[in-house]
């Protein structure tokens, strides 16, 4: 009897140590599963990441430099001039030139 119930015990034994084996198989499973799903989801974020960062790149308006005239006044200046700040109803221009084309020449500010 005892050798037989030894038997069945250690027949026993190996079941739980197989069961336990295949429960850790398929914890293993899942893990690998959800690692896949986690590094994937990592690498479309950064993607996703570096796309809205270019994205913002592009969107950043340059800026323009503003000069500004009296539609009275023969002289186009930087915003920033004394003389600018008196100037009621500005026209404005981005560029020395666009200014200088319209027959207005630059104030000492400017350079
Ligand atoms: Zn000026």
């Amino acid at each position: 009897m005892i050798p037989s119930q030894f038997k069945q015990n250690t027949i026993k034994s190996f079941k739980y140590v197989r069961d336990d084996m295949e429960q850790l198989r398929e914890h293993v499973r899942t893990l690998t599963i959800n690692y896949n799903y986690t590094v994937q989801r990592l690498l479309s974020l950064e993607k996703a990441y570096a796309r809205l960062r270019n994205e913002q790149k592009v969107e950043v308006p340059v800026k323009t430099e503003v000069f500004v005239a009296s539609a009275k006044g023969d002289k186009y200046h930087k915003t920033n001039c004394p003389f600018a700040k008196n100037i009621k109803f500005p026209r404005r221009f981005e560029t020395g030139v666009e200014a200088s084309n319209q027959g207005f020449s630059s104030c000492s500010c400017v350079i």
